[in-house]
């Protein structure tokens, strides 16, 4: 079936290649990577010719993308036909789910309501997402669905006699919130017949959901995928140098990396930077914060904790950098430009000499391989990696940043709490929008660097342990069979 039709225009293919896990080996061990062979097997004889699909709604920019980019590659080398679609939408239906984001987070978002007229507004938009999801989708496929943008396709897909999983990649912290309750009762009616549905945490299994049928699967990362292969100092330098983020002579190395396909990717944009001087120099500790340009990554209290830094009694020679994709790119993130506004209005607020440490960039996403390059090179040349979030799902920037044994100052909310132990693999601070704590941990690891250099090798090692795509795959493995009855 040819997705290049005409009619096919609110959903789009997002090609995948195929890896074998065998690159795993040096990493876990023969007998892990026997294990999964042996369930894949099993799976790829009980799934026979049948397609299991992934929906969701963007092929780039953010976490979901990112982890699907970093897992399905793995399914299809092990001979399961994976496939990943992702939905189009109209800019009403974007702001409707991003506000149902909000919610499951247990915010509100922009304050709209989640009323009839937003349930009308989902539902149209999806009825004809379904209708086209059904010319490719057989009865008994797998479809996993991802997030709420995806969930209202799953009755009509129940219906045709496809095995729906439904995955959330959203939580709050406080389950019994009234903002998660109004998110829940939105979505609760789509996705009440699906055979399972997964969560990143356990704490984020809401009521309805609580049946028997949900299953905790974390995400996990791609360990050679261009965002967190190993790269040398020389190519870290040459992609900093040559994308504008440092300054300086670039050094013998050449801003390359190797694609998913094998084939060498050159780092070719600049980014696009707002300061006030002049770029780092190769010698500056950066403290780095890559995020989207989201109010729940707190950006603008990342910029205040970074200024009580600047100010604190001795001076640390620190420069901040605040990095996310360009405003312009991510589809489904409508704030975006508006959150980079309000950035940029908070650093003209900021005194001259702060200003003068903190940098804003905004990374090139015309070529996702050569994004992510760039988000290696500067998770890995950063003395500290923060992600001062008052909320997140799971949060992949601080997984990325643990496997490049970075020391990272994050803040104790959804699962960055699974994954960084307290004072052993990362500093955790408690209360989120504690500015000051926040700045004394930074401190803490600018100024203690073998602290903060046994900090990131025991976050490596628990990256490896844990967050690997191996385990990923063979999670969803046990899923698979547990759903395919
Ligand atoms: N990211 C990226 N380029 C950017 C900014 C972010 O590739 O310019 C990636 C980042 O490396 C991470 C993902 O987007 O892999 C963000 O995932 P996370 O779970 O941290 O947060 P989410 O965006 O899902 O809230």
């Amino acid at each position: 079936m040819s997705m290049t039709t005409k009619a096919m225009r609110r959903l789009r293919e997002v090609p995948i290649g195929a890896q074998p896990i065998d690159r795993f080996l040096p990493l876990l061990g023969e007998e892990r990577i026997r294990e999964a062979y042996k369930l894949a097997d099993d799976v790829r004889r009980r799934l026979e010719g049948r397609i299991f699909w992934n929906v969701n709604s963007t092929a780039r920019g953010g976490g979901v993308a990112e982890m699907l980019q970093s897992v399905l590659p793995y399914v299809r080398g092990l001979g399961i036909d994976a496939r990943w679609l992702a939905i189009d939408g109209t800019p009403e239906f974007f702001r409707v789910t991003k506000r149902l984001h909000h919610a499951l987070h247990g915010s509100v978002g922009d304050g709209s309501d989640l009323g009839e007229q937003e349930r009308a507004i989902y539902e149209q938009v999806l009825a004809g997402t379904a209708e086209e999801l059904l010319a490719l989708v057989r009865p008994r496929d797998l479809v996993l669905l991802h997030d709420p943008q995806t969930a209202g396709l799953a009755p009509r897909l129940v219906q045709a006699g496809a095995i729906v999983i439904w995955r959330c990649h959203v939580g709050g912290d406080k389950p019994d919130g009234e903002e998660i309750g109004r998110g829940w009762a939105f979505l609760a009616p789509y996705i009440k017949d699906v055979a399972a549905t997964v969560f990143s945490r356990d704490q984020y299994i809401p009521q309805c959901c609580d049946h028997g049928r949900s299953v905790v699967i974390p995400p996990s990362i791609n360990a050679f995928s261009p965002k967190n292969q190993d790269m040398d100092d020389a190519t870290v330098r040459a992609i900093l140098v040559h994308t504008g983020l440092v300054e300086g002579p670039p050094g013998a190395g050449s801003p390359t990396f190797l694609r998913e396909d094998g084939s060498l990717g050159r780092v070719k944009r600049h980014a696009d930077v707002i300061r006030l001087g002049r770029a780092p120099t190769w010698e500056t500790p950066l403290v780095v914060q890559v995020s989207r340009w989201d109010r729940l990554k707190d950006p603008v209290g990342v910029m205040h904790g970074f200024a009580r830094l600047v100010n604190g009694a001795a001076p640390t020679g620190a420069e901040l950098v605040l990095a996310g994709p360009n405003v312009n790119a991510v589809a489904d993130d409508p704030e975006a430009a508006a959150v980079m506004d309000e950035v940029i209005v908070a650093w003209h607020r900021l005194s001259h000499s702060d200003r003068n440490r903190v940098h804003l960039a905004s990374l090139p996403m015309a070529d996702v391989d050569e994004n992510a390059a760039i988000v290696n090179a500067l998770q890995r040349h950063a003395a500290v990696v923060v992600q001062k979030s008052l909320y997140e799902g799971f949060g992949l920037t601080v997984t990325e940043a643990m496997w490049k044994g970075r020391p990272i100052v994050a803040s104790a909310v959804g699962g960055i709490q699974d994954q960084i132990i307290d004072g052993e693999s990362g500093l955790l601070v408690e209360d989120p929008t504690d500015t000051e704590a926040f700045a004394t941990a930074v401190r803490r690891l600018l100024e203690d660097r073998a602290f903060a250099e046994a900090l990131g090798q025991n976050a490596r090692q628990r990256a490896q342990e844990q967050y690997l795509g191996v385990r990923h795959l063979t999670q969803y493995a046990e899923l698979l069979k547990r759903v395919d009855k």
